[in-house]
């Protein structure tokens, strides 16, 4: 490069040949994440103290936490294997050998000065995030992951003109997960975050609870006129709800392109977003890397990763949630769409697993799923691993929808019986509430001469070609059996009957 071309920083490069995004008002939004995964340990990355969530303030850090003089930090092999999961789970390289560096600051929080995370060699290097965006199918490129202590935290509430500290969090294990600036729109950005959320948890390398900030995503977000190089980000902290991400991220790019509109420029900073006025506001202007001092930590030996170790870790991963889709859709012929569903999370997936092992074919288990019971959970705002309804349960419905006995219409009765707890037997619930399909095609032949002698009318606009005609006579027919006719077989017989 001679020295006259203006120089671009690495993101820049990155984004060289990347399709231009959906434009706001004539500007392209330009999004990078960070997420910080907190690692389901019980013990802390560098001490024996516990993770638990929600204790007493200030019972749960220890002195190697708090770096008191003459302690030492020790690695958490379990946040480490935690890590090779993730970097297996996304295609990333793992590094045989990183290292672990001081990043220094002061904040009441952070009293030892400095926080232990990873700087020049992360644990975890590249890799993507896939996703489907409607049809389209989205690839976010990964920076790297890198292992690092949490710190501990403020809190504001309970004290009138003062802060107290609560130390628990110091130390907890976490991984910062850094993309590109690969996301083009809000909507991008959350589907990211979370097929990301769905990964961690899956693999059950992180509880993934946001209220309790075991997920927590940073986006950087920047707009640029198509064509330009990359505007100022600013990078929105700790969003905890996909919902707030969506509302956070939206005002600020509205807010960007205002400003730039107005004649100012952006200035490089970290905002908070408040739920209260749905606002970005500055926390705070940027500091640069180099406020930092990195400088390798002399308590911690590099982090050695060995090929047999990853290798042993690849053993207990559990099946990914794309591959699963794909064999859906191969052995179960599953669509796309129906598919993606199934494999939201590990429980939705286990479940359907669950109900076709129960004997249910899984096209109809897969419909019932992806219908009434995402719908019933949606409504009520139950995990599925919580749905009143049991795997075996479905298959038992399912099974005696696909031999006869019960329509369609009578097996949402008996669903909805067995979801309130009015019955937990199939069998006994289709019994007591008299569901079962006539299966007496004697009787079934007399309802439907009965209702043809009473509607000359439509058997006559039938013949005239008014298909509609033809399902008011069904209609009829399946009401006169108290919808217990076989809907199948009643359409059959009227086609026989009319000619
Ligand atoms: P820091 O560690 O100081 O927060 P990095 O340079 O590592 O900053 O970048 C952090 C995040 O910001 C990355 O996710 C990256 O993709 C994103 N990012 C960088 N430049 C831009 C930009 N111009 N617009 C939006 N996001 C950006
Ligand atoms: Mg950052």
């Amino acid at each position: 490069m001679s020295s006259t071309e203006p120089s671009m920083n690495s993101f820049e490069q990155m984004q060289e040949g990347r399709p231009t995004g959906p434009l706001v008002q004539g500007y392209e939004v330009i999004i990078g994440f960070e997420t910080h995964a907190q690692l389901s340990t019980t013990s802390k990355i560098f001490s024996r103290a516990s993770t638990a969530f929600g204790a007493e303030p200030n019972t749960q850090a220890c002195a190697v936490d708090l770096a008191l003089p003459g302690t030492l930090p020790v690695m958490n092999k379990g946040a480490v294997e935690r890590a090779i999961k993730l970097g297996l789970a996304l295609g990333s390289h793992i590094a045989p050998r990183s290292v672990f560096a001081r990043k220094n600051y002061f904040y009441p929080d952070l009293p030892k000065g400095y926080q232990i995370s990873q700087y020049e060699i992360p644990v975890v290097q590249g890799g993507t995030v896939s996703f489907l965006l409607g049809d389209e199918k989205k690839t976010v490129r990964l920076v790297r992951a890198h292992l690092e202590e949490d710190a501990g935290k403020s809190l504001h509430e309970d004290f009138v003109g003062q802060s107290g500290i609560d130390l628990n969090r110091a130390g907890t294990p976490l991984l910062e997960i850094v993309t590109e600036p690969d996301m083009r729109s809000t909507t991008e950005a959350v589907a990211y975050a979370r097929e990301l959320h769905k990964i961690v948890t899956w693999i059950g390398i992180c509880d993934g609870n946001m209220q309790e900030g075991s997920f927590r995503c940073d986006a950087n977000v920047s707009v640029r006129k198509p064509g330009s190089s990359l505007g100022t980000r600013r990078e929105i902290k700790n969003l905890n709800s996909f919902k707030f991400m969506q509302q956070a991220i939206d005002y600020e790019i509205r807010w960007q392109i205002e400003e730039l509109e107005d004649g100012r420029r952006i200035q490089q900073a970290t905002v908070l977003f408040d739920p209260a006025t749905g606002e970005t506001r500055s926390m705070r202007t940027k500091e640069d890397a180099a406020d930092y001092r990195y400088f390798p930590d002399p308590d911690l030996p590099p982090l050695a990763i060995s090929a047999e170790w990853i290798e042993q870790v690849r053993q207990g991963m559990p099946e990914l949630p794309r591959s699963m889709a794909e064999r859906f859709v191969r052995d179960h012929g599953l669509s796309d769409y129906d598919a993606a569903q199934i494999t939201q999370s590990f429980a939705f997936a286990t479940y359907f697993q669950d109900s076709v092992a129960a004997g249910a074919p899984p096209k109809l288990a897969s419909n019932w799923i992806t219908g009434e019971i995402a719908r019933r959970l949606n409504l009520q705002d139950l995990p599925i691993d919580r749905a009143p309804v049991a795997a075996t349960q479905l298959a038992s419905l399912i099974a005696r929808i696909a031999d006869g006995t019960i329509s369609n219409a009578a097996a949402r009765q008996v669903f909805d019986a067995l979801w309130t707890g009015e019955g937990a037997d199939v069998d006994r619930l289709i019994e007591a509430k008299g569901l079962k399909q006539m299966s007496d095609s004697g009787a079934l032949e007399a309802i439907v001469d009965d209702v043809l002698s009473r509607n000359q009318k439509n058997i006559d606009e039938y013949r005239a070609g008014k298909d509609k005609a033809f399902n008011a006579l069904v209609g009829q027919v399946m009401k006169a059996s108290q919808g217990k006719a076989n809907p199948g077989q009643v359409n059959a017989l009227l086609k026989a009957r009319l000619g």
